[in-house]
């Protein structure tokens, strides 16, 4: 993660709580998603969360190679998080650093409590997270995404998924931090749930925040994955209909 640095002269937060992005505390960015975007894949989802744009796809389940990795009982879930080499405004090395290594971790172990994977004995569930443009939160959109893409692709899930960054900026706790904000704030703490059986699947906490900060983090990353489950099942829906029309047309 960046390093939890002061702000120095320029306020992130205005004396009446606005931020630089002319958000409230408790706004998230506006966020678009859309599924089955890919035609080669088991399923797949796209979200745009502020400037954060990701793609993701879902292969599987299928017969998992190598062999020696096939579990006799369940799926595997394998996960790869990769930003785009374009995807920042610096020069990214292609060659996957310790920080992608870290986040293809915590994404998986955020999903894998939703996917039934005891239905699919031997075989692997593999989800590819390609980060396009990264304005911070991408770990959060990127298993927001994921969990999209994996219902997308009908795999049977005990619960969706949804994630979002909470953060700290000039003392107050704010919601879905950007860039600037993630570079320049003094805390960020990521967060995914699974809604409906109320699961905490992920937390992470850079920075520094009081047991009151923490807890109104907290409900406020539910607040967050309340509005992201709504769009995901709405991004469904959508998909549902218009290939039912399509259907229809033909
Ligand atoms: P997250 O994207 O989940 O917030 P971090 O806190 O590690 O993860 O990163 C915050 C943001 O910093 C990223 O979303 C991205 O905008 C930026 N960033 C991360 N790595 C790089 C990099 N190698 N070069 C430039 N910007 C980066």
């Amino acid at each position: 993660m960046v390093e939890a640095v002061d702000s120095g002269s320029k306020p992130l937060l205005s004396p009446d709580g606005i931020r630089t992005d002319g958000r409230k505390i408790d706004e998230m960015r506006k966020v678009k998603m859309e599924v089955g975007l890919l035609k080669n894949c088991s399923g797949s989802a796209y979200i745009e969360q502020g400037k954060t744009k990701i793609i993701v796809a879902v292969h599987g389940p299928r017969e998992a190679h190598p062999k020696h990795l096939a579990q006799p009982g369940r799926a595997i879930l394998r996960t790869r998080y990769h930003m785009a080499p374009f995807s920042t405004s610096d020069r990214k090395s292609p060659a996957p650093s310790r920080r992608e290594i870290e986040i293809t971790k915590v994404i998986r172990e955020a999903l894998e409590p939703a996917v039934m994977l005891d239905e699919f004995p031997k075989t692997s569930i593999d989800v590819f997270i390609e980060v396009l443009q990264a304005d911070a939160g991408t770990r959060s959109a990127g298993i927001t995404a994921a969990a999209l893409a994996l219902a997308e692709a009908g795999i049977p899930m005990r619960d969706m998924v949804a994630a979002v960054a909470v953060g700290k900026l000039e003392g107050r706790v704010v919601m879905d931090l950007n860039e600037e904000e993630d570079e320049h704030g003094q805390a960020d703490m990521p967060v995914a749930m699974m809604p409906n059986v109320n699961r905490i699947t992920l937390l992470q906490l850079n920075g520094r925040l009081t047991r009151a900060e923490l807890e109104e983090g907290l409900s406020m990353a539910r607040r967050g994955v309340d509005q992201l489950y709504e769009m995901q099942k709405q991004a469904l829906r959508e998909k549902y209909t218009s290939s039912e029309s399509a259907q229809e047309e033909d």
